[in-house]
């Protein structure tokens, strides 16, 4: 076997609309083509010693083991590789489960599809499920010290990319809600919403959070004076510098016990509580010192520890925390206490878990030390030994939910306090003996305010009630049904996408919005050009949506694209599908006109319920996408008799028609008349039937997200893309006598739309200057002479400079043949090299003719037309 290519989609895609995550894996199973499992011996108990657990996997035969017999009876390698890479993800603790597999158009060649939930793991477990099948085949068997190492592999990939438990929390609370989100690419910032109505995050800061209040919150200190001020209880404490002052300091806070700890610390680092005497003192005074210059000396305050959280000015969860210890049961030492408590799976390195693992370092041994233990101390039953002295999470200590607890006049301090020192989100550190009672009754202090709070504590606390307080951030930061999402409307279609594209684009700046486009030329933001190049991709769709001035994004979703990657966005609000016609067949696997009609329908599928396709009635593949979304359905239409459209319109249906000359917006009873072809520049005076088809699906596409008549009508009539915008898009020039037009039309389709615009040329002779690019088929050649021989009246043959492998004088004798079949008498000439053709087909045009020029170079053949003196300035249509 050997793997071809791997994909990694992230979007709406191909192969599945809702599932984004999948793995597309080209495979060539070479000398396993035609040997099903079943004729390969030990194979099938060779996979089975080696994943048993594929026991679980249903298949086809739908019930457990169903995976497992269809090897036993017979099945192809590429769905075995298939469900191997499912099953290894799964072994390392990531739920997948979808998966496809289809043989390609070359046989022996198959095309595997596999869920995932980290990418790096996708394709790790895909590697990983070729090499296993593989050694199967060869040697009966996968090391099983091998296969551990794999699952190490892909669990170290799924930790390394997993977001922290606050951010998860976040992003977790955004998706049930419906918000998009993503994550940016520096600093861990995520962003929730799109376009203008985006917030960001980074852990639990968010866009509202100002920098004063973190410094403040940072600076134990000043927070504490603050505070003071405030008439707020706090520790009585002082700040030093050096160990001299340390027996002055112990004197002004009264005396033992006390605390020392560093003045901008955190995670407890560097901290020693409850210190009864100077040698202690002493020590704790240098352990601190290794995290800050300066150190804080504070009265120690008996009590436990809360985390009082406050989002949006409103306590919304209290957590106990209490310190890592273990508790006895007769029979154990403390040091297996520990062991036995670090066995519990929900007890992880760091923050990676619900909780921590026990530590045992210096500080648990001086604690044992003053509880008079050591680590092999068998403690009675019940009996609880502390090996931390602080409570922080991230030392093994556990949460106690104590939200429904907390006396009323300590909800009404906390939220006091968080607005004293300006932060939107904030974690309170209080020690009181009982937080049902108030802190000034208790003598109870508050000790720090923390910003960007830890939630695991809230989210997942090792007693009590989860509490939703990532609810109470997406309350904060989207309030009442606030909008996240910016329209996304995406164009697709053979040919016209990206005249849609813009045309749609100028339309929506009418209602005095700023819009983000991507098309085949490039990313605009309003009026100007963010970067030039084909962003018709994901990654384009991504920089429209992150950026914070878009309101609208209209994007041209090509093909490469949505084969590549997926769509860069979930849902769209409108999917425009123009047309499908024969083009690229052969790449990507898409052989047929119908697996790209299913490719481009991707467009049409990933619309809101609530959102509209708007689809090309006139093209019944692109109809015929109708059955496949659950979005609503608006059809254009160059027929005003068609009878789809017709029945549409009777049950409610929206539609656009072009009807008496008018493009027209039909809805009930009512047809709105929006302009006259005539009138709009970019049909060419009428003249160009594709271009009024391109007109209808945007003008469909603005007014079903309710961009009014006016709006629209205002638009279409004052869209102009200047040849410099538009290089080879149906570029006319006014050459005086006669007119010249160059286009790249590249395909039959786009031969046949432009025939469309030339047959409408009534005013002289029509000439055509053509050819066609060398790796085309035969008979793609043929048929652009047979449509030359329909449009033209007399016709230069020529080839492109490079001719891409193809003999000099083929193409041409090809298109001879196709203009020859069809009309005996047509008159013609072969002029291979391209300058040569143009000028000719220039300097032979008599009055009132056109000149079609289909060139391989758009730059040169413009350039040949310019110095013949162009008479205005010229512009794609006239
Ligand atoms: P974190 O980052 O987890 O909030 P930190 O390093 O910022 O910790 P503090 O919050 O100042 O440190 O202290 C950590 C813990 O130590 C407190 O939550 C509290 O349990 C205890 N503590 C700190 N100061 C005192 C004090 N003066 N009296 C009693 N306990 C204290
Ligand atoms: P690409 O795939 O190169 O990005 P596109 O789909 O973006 O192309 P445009 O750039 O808008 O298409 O138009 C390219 C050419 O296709 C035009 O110059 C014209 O010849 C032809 N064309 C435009 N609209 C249509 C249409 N609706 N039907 C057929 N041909 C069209
Ligand atoms: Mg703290
Ligand atoms: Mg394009």
């Amino acid at each position: 076997m050997r793997i071809l290519k791997i994909q990694t989609l992230r979007g709406p895609n191909y192969w599945s609309i809702r599932r984004h995550k999948l793995i597309v894996m080209r495979l060539d199973l070479e000398n396993l083509a035609e040997t099903p499992s079943n004729q390969i011996s030990g194979f099938y108990e060779g996979l089975v010693e080696a994943l048993p657990s594929l026991e679980g996997h249903y298949c086809s035969p739908g019930c457990r083991g169903g995976f497992l017999m269809r090897v036993r009876e017979g099945t192809m390698m590429g769905h075995i590789v298939e469900h191997v890479a499912l099953e290894l993800q799964e072994l390392a603790g990531m739920q997948v489960g979808f998966g496809r597999t289809r043989e390609t158009a070359t046989p022996g060649i198959y095309q595997v599809v596999i869920e995932y939930l980290n990418e790096e793991a996708g394709r790790y477990a895909s590697r990983a499920a070729v090499r296993i099948c593989q050694s199967i085949v060869d040697r009966g068997r996968y090391p099983k010290a091998e296969l551990e190492q794999d699952i190490q592999d892909l669990k170290d990939c799924w930790r390394d990319a997993s977001l922290g438990p606050s951010t998860e929390a976040i992003v977790k609370e955004a998706q049930r809600r419906g918000i998009p989100w993503m994550p940016l690419s520096a600093r861990f910032l995520i962003q929730v919403g799109y376009g203008v109505h985006q917030k960001r995050m980074q852990a639990t800061m968010t866009d509202n959070t100002g920098i004063l209040g973190v410094e403040l919150a940072c600076d134990k200190e000043a927070t504490k004076r603050i505070l003071a001020n405030s008439g707020v209880p706090v520790p009585k404490g002082t700040v030093i510098n050096f160990l001299d002052d340390l027996e002055e300091a112990i004197d002004y806070v009264g005396g033992y016990p006390i605390v020392i700890k560093p003045l901008d610390g955190n995670h407890g680092r560097g901290i020693t509580i409850d210190i009864r005497n100077w040698d202690d003192a002493e020590a704790a005074y240098h352990s601190a010192r290794q995290v800050s210059r300066s150190i804080i000396v504070e009265r120690y305050y008996v009590g436990r520890d809360h985390r009082v959280l406050v989002v949006d000015g409103k306590v919304v969860a209290v957590a106990e925390r209490v310190p890592a210890h273990v508790v006895g049961d007769g029979k154990l030492t403390i040091a297996e206490l520990v062991e036995e408590t670090n066995n519990d799976p929900n007890r992880g390195e760091g923050h990676d878990n619900v909780l921590t693992k026990i530590e045992l370092d210096r500080t648990s041994y001086q604690l044992l030390e003053r509880q008079g233990y050591t680590i092999n101390t068998v403690l009675g039953k019940g009996q609880i030994c502390y090996l931390r002295a602080t409570a922080n999470l991230s030392t093994g200590g556990i949460a106690v939910d104590r939200t429904d607890e907390i006396h009323p006049e300590n909800i009404w301090l906390a939220q006091r306090v968080v607005k004293i020192i300006g932060l939107d989100i904030a974690g309170l550190d209080v020690v009181t003996t009982d937080i049902s009672r108030p802190l000034r009754e208790m003598d109870g202090v508050i000790v720090e305010v923390n910003a960007a709070p830890g939630f695991r504590m809230h989210v997942a606390p090792s007693v009590g009630i989860p509490r939703n307080v990532a609810g109470a951030v997406m309350d904060m930061l989207f309030p009442n049904e606030k909008p996240s999402r910016i329209p996304i409307l995406s164009v697709t279609g053979t040919n016209g996408k990206t005249t849609t594209t813009r045309l749609l684009a100028h339309i929506y700046k009418q209602t005095g919005q700023i819009v983000g486009y991507t098309t085949t030329d490039g990313t605009y933001i309003g009026d100007f050009l963010v970067e030039a190049g084909d962003n018709t991709g994901p990654q384009s769709a991504h920089l429209i949506l992150q950026d914070p001035t878009v309101e609208v994004a209209v994007l041209e979703s090509a093909r490469g694209g949505i084969l590549r990657s997926g769509l860069g966005f979930e849902f769209a609000n409108v999917g425009v599908v123009l047309n499908v016609a024969a083009d690229h067949l052969g790449i990507g696997d898409i052989d047929t006109i119908e697996q790209l009609a299913n490719l481009k329908s991707v467009v049409a599928e990933a619309v809101f319920p609530d959102g509209y396709a708007v689809l090309n009635a006139d093209d019944y593949r692109v109809a015929a996408m109708a059955e496949k979304t659950k979005a609503n359905i608006a059809y254009f239409t160059m027929n005003p008799d068609s009878e789809l459209v017709q029945r549409h319109i009777q049950k409610g249906g929206v539609a656009a028609v072009y009807e008496n000359g008018y493009l027209s917006i039909v809805k009930g009873d009512w047809t709105h008349r929006i302009e006259k072809a005539e009138s709009i520049p970019l049909t060419m005076s009428g003249k160009a039937p594709f271009m009024i088809a391109n007109a209808l699906a945007a003008s469909l596409a603005a007014f079903v997200q309710n961009v009014t008549i006016e709006q629209i009508r205002a638009g279409l009539r004052s869209f102009r893309a200047s040849v410099s915008q538009t290089p080879g898009r149906m570029n006319l020039f006014n050459l005086g006598k006669y007119h010249a037009l160059v286009d790249y039309a590249h395909n039959p389709a786009s031969y046949q739309a432009l025939g469309s615009f030339v047959r409408n040329w009534t005013s002289g002779q029509r000439i055509g200057v053509v050819g066609g690019p060398g790796d085309r088929r035969d008979e793609d050649f043929v048929t652009l002479g047979k449509l030359a021989a329909e449009i033209f009246d007399y016709i230069i043959v020529k080839e492109d400079d490079d001719t891409r492998g193809r003999p000099r004088g083929s193409g041409s004798d090809l298109i001879v043949q196709g203009i020859t079949q069809t009309k005996a008498n047509c008159r013609y000439e072969s002029i291979l090299d391209e300058t040569q053709a143009i000028n000719k087909g220039l300097d032979m045009a008599p009055d009132g003719s056109l000149v079609v020029i289909l060139p391989e170079s758009v730059s040169r053949a413009i350039r040949l037309i310019k110095v013949r003196g162009v008479q205005e300035e010229p512009v794609s249509q006239p």
